[in-house]
């Protein structure tokens, strides 16, 4: 092939004796590892350890329970009614006698689905509540094999009647009331 004027030849540069050797190169990389070994780590080990979120950071939903430990939600349908996503439903079921120390109000909700496939996590469920039945937490949503797993039912949301969740502040850690 022809080479124009603007082509430029160049000559492979012969390795010198040290750099046949590969040793000072494999120095000079033990060295850079080891003096990463002394400085401060940049990742944590998740998921035993968590770095803080931000105060306004919104994650899982809850669904509360009162100070009695029954179940807030009267089913009224507004948080269904304010989610942008249409992820949230519901079926409301009238309390029966002997059922107040499960439910606070004559109504609950004997099915609450929340898709979180769906969920933008805006917190419009949580400020359209007149309730205070439901709250978005700083907890992560975990990872699953099947969309089916990512709907939500009663069982994963309300919170436990002995572990309920602080949600007056948010902020890294809610505290465990009782
Ligand atoms: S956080 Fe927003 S998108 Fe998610 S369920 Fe609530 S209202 Fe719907
Ligand atoms: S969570 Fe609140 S807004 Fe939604 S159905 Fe229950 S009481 Fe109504």
């Amino acid at each position: 092939m022809q080479l124009t004027n603007r082509s430029k030849v160049i000559a492979k540069k012969e390795m010198s004796f040290m750099e046949r050797l590969y040793i000072p190169a494999i120095l000079g990389g033990l060295a850079i590892t080891i003096k990463h070994l002394f400085k401060k780590k940049v990742s944590l080990r998740y998921p035993e350890v968590t770095r803080a979120f931000a105060p306004v950071y919104r994650g899982m939903h809850v669904l509360k329970r009162d100070e009695l430990g029954r179940e807030n939600c009267t089913a009224c349908g507004l948080c269904a009614v304010a989610c942008p996503a249409e992820a949230i439903t519901m079926d409301a079921a009238e309390r029966k006698s002997g059922e107040e120390n499960l439910y606070r109000e004559e109504k609950y909700a004997a099915k609450y689905e929340i898709n979180m496939l769906r969920c933008i996590f805006c917190g419009l469920c949580e400020e359209a509540c007149p309730k205070d039945a439901i709250y978005l937490t700083d907890r992560i949503v975990p990872s699953e094999y099947k969309r089916n797993s990512f709907i939500y039912g009663k069982d994963i949301l309300v919170e436990k009647v002995d572990e309920r969740i602080d949600v007056s502040k948010r902020k890294n850690e809610y505290s465990i009331l009782n």
